[in-house]
C-alpha cells in the first residue's frame, strides 16, 4: 500500500500533500519534468529548502526539488563570478567557494536554504552598503513552460534578471545561478546587552560604522542585543573562547527551557526575560573567524515570524510603536524583535525596491499563540509604508501589491509570455499577484 507524501514547511505552517514529487538530477531532468508537465496540464511548484512560512510552493499536482541538482559549474576569477546549480544550498556554497579563496559578500542569519529558494523571495541580511543576496545574482538559466532553456545576464538582459530575482518561482524553473562573488574575508564579531534607548541614540553611528549592524529587542527588559561585524585582517580563532562556547549553551538550552518553562506559567515570562538578560554579559572581546562560518547561526527552536521591510529611516519610530502595543496587550511573546538594514534595489517584486530599508522581524516560539500578537503589529507596518519579506508571515493582499511595486504589471507581463497557461502558480500566488 502506497502511504500519502505528506510535505511539511520547517515550521509546519504550510502542510500538504503533494500529486507528485520529482527530484531531477539534471537540467534534462528539469526540461523533462516541465514538458511532461504541459503534455499533462499539470502545474508545477518549486521547492528549495522549504523555509518559508508562506504557501508559496502549495500544489496538488506536481512539486519539484532540485536537491539532487547542486554543486558549483564554473567560476570566473577574472569577472569574479560563480555559476550554481539552483538546488545547491547556502551552506554547500559557502564552503565550495571557500576551497576557491572566494566568498558571498553577504548572507542571511541561516545557511540551511536552496540557492534559489533563498534568492527568489529577497533573502536578506544586514548592512546599509549591502542588497539583499537577491541583487548578488548576475545570470541566470532559466526552464519556462514550454521547456525552453533561457540564458540571461544582467547585460543581456537588465529588465529580466530584475523579475527573475525576486520572483517566487512564477516565471519558470531557475536551474543554475551566476553570483557575483568576492575574495575570501574575515570578520570580527561583538555581541552584548545595551539599554535600548542607548542603541537608538546611536543609530546612525550603529549602522555607518560596521559593514553588518543589528539588534534584538527583548521585550519588557528594556535592553537590545546589537551585533557589531566588521572586516579584520586578524586571524580566525581555531578554538571558541568560553565566553562564545556559555553564548551558545545560554542561546540553544537556556533560552529553550526559558520558553517552554513561560509557555507553561505564562506569569514568570516576563520575569524570566529579564534573567536571560542579566545573564548576557555587556561586553565582548569579539570573535574573529571567516565571513561565511560567522552569519549563519544555528536555530533549534522553531518559530513563527513575521518581517516587514520599512523605510530606513523610520526604523526608530516604527519600533516604538511596536513596543507600545506590545507593552500595552501584555502579549506574551518572550522572543525578541530582529531589526537589520539593507541597501535599496532595482529588483521589481523586492521589498527593498527603490529604498533603502530596514527590516523588523517578529518572532514567537511554535506552540505558542502568535495569530493576535502579528494581527496587532502588521497594521503599525503597513502605516510605515512596510512590505513583507515573501517568505514569512503576512496577510498583504493584491491591491497591497498593486500599490507598493510599480512594476507588478511588467512582472505579470513578463510571467504572461512565460507561462501562459499559468504553469507555475498556485492559488495563494493567483490570488495575491493577480487578484
Ligand atoms: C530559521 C529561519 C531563518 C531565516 N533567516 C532569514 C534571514 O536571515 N533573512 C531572510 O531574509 N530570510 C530568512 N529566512 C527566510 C528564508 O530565507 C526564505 O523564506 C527563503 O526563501 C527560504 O529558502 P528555501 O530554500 O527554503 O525556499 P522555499 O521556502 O522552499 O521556497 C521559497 C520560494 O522560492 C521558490 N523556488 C525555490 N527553488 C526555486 C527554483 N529552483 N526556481 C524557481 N523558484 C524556486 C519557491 O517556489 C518559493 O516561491 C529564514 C527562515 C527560517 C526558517
Amino acid at each position: 500500500m502506497l502511504l500519502p507524501m505528506i510535505w511539511k514547511s520547517w515550521a509546519e505552517t504550510v502542510v500538504f500533500e503533494p500529486g507528485q514529487m520529482v527530484h531531477p538530477s539534471s537540467l534534462e531532468g528539469i526540461v523533462d519534468t516541465v514538458k511532461g508537465a504541459a503534455r499533462g496540464g499539470k502545474s508545477i511548484r518549486v521547492v528549495g529548502s522549504g523555509h518559508s512560512w508562506m504557501p508559496l510552493v502549495r500544489t496538488d499536482h506536481i512539486l519539484v526539488s532540485l536537491d539532487h541538482y547542486q554543486g558549483i559549474e564554473a567560476i570566473d576569477k577574472d569577472k569574479m563570478t560563480a555559476t550554481v546549480r539552483a538546488g545547491t544550498t547556502l551552506e554547500q556554497l559557502g564552503a565550495a567557494l571557500f576551497e576557491q579563496g572566494l566568498a558571498m559578500e553577504n548572507l542571511g542569519d541561516i545557511h540551511d536554504q536552496a540557492l534559489a529558494g533563498a534568492l527568489s523571495t529577497g533573502t536578506h541580511g544586514t548592512g546599509v552598503t549591502l542588497g539583499s543576496l537577491s541583487t548578488q545574482m548576475v545570470g541566470v538559466t532559466l526552464v519556462t513552460a514550454q521547456g525552453e532553456v533561457l540564458e540571461w545576464d544582467e547585460i543581456s538582459h537588465p529588465d529580466e534578471m530584475n523579475a527573475v530575482r525576486v520572483s517566487l518561482g512564477m516565471l519558470g524553473i531557475i536551474a543554475r545561478i551566476t553570483l557575483r562573488v568576492v575574495p575570501t574575508y574575515r570578520l570580527k564579531v561583538e555581541q552584548y546587552k545595551e539599554p535600548l534607548t542607548k542603541i537608538i541614540a546611536n543609530l546612525e553611528e550603529n549602522i555607518q560604522n560596521n559593514r553588518h549592524f543589528e539588534f534584538f529587542w527583548f521585550p519588557y527588559t528594556g535592553y537590545a542585543i546589537p551585533k557589531r561585524i566588521k572586516t579584520t585582517d586578524e586571524p580566525a580563532v581555531e578554538q571558541k573562547s568560553s565566553r562564545q562556547v556559555f553564548n551558545e549553551i545560554l542561546e540553544q538550552s537556556v533560552v529553550t527551557s526559558f520558553f517552554s518553562l513561560s509557555r507553561s506559567f505564562s506569569f514568570l515570562g516576563r520575569a524570566l526575560n529579564n534573567v536571560f538578560i542579566a545573564l548576557v554579559a555587556d561586553e565582548d572581546p569579539g570573535y574573529v573567524d571567516h565571513s561565511y562560518r560567522v552569519f549563519p547561526t544555528t536555530r533549534t527552536l522553531r518559530f513563527q515570524e513575521m518581517e516587514y521591510s520599512i523605510p530606513a529611516e523610520l526604523l526608530p519610530n516604527c519600533l516604538e510603536e511596536i513596543i507600545h502595543t506590545v507593552e500595552v496587550n501584555r502579549f506574551k511573546m518572550f522572543f525578541p524583535t530582529e531589526c537589520r538594514w539593507v541597501k535599496g534595489d532595482e529588483i521589481w517584486l523586492s521589498p527593498a525596491y527603490q529604498r533603502d530599508s530596514a527590516y523588523i522581524a517578529v518572532q514567537q516560539t511554535k506552540g505558542s499563540p502568535y495569530e493576535d500578537y502579528f494581527r496587532q503589529i502588521e497594521p503599525i507596518f503597513h502605516h510605515y509604508d512596510g512590505r513583507p519579506h515573501w517568505g514569512k508571515l503576512n496577510t498583504f493582499r493584491h491591491e497591497h501589491v498593486a500599490a507598493c511595486y510599480p512594476r507588478l504589471p511588467d512582472f505579470m507581463a513578463l510571467r504572461q509570455q512565460l507561462a501562459p497557461e499559468q504553469m507555475f502558480l498556485n492559488d495563494y500566488l493567483k490570488r495575491t499577484f493577480m487578484g
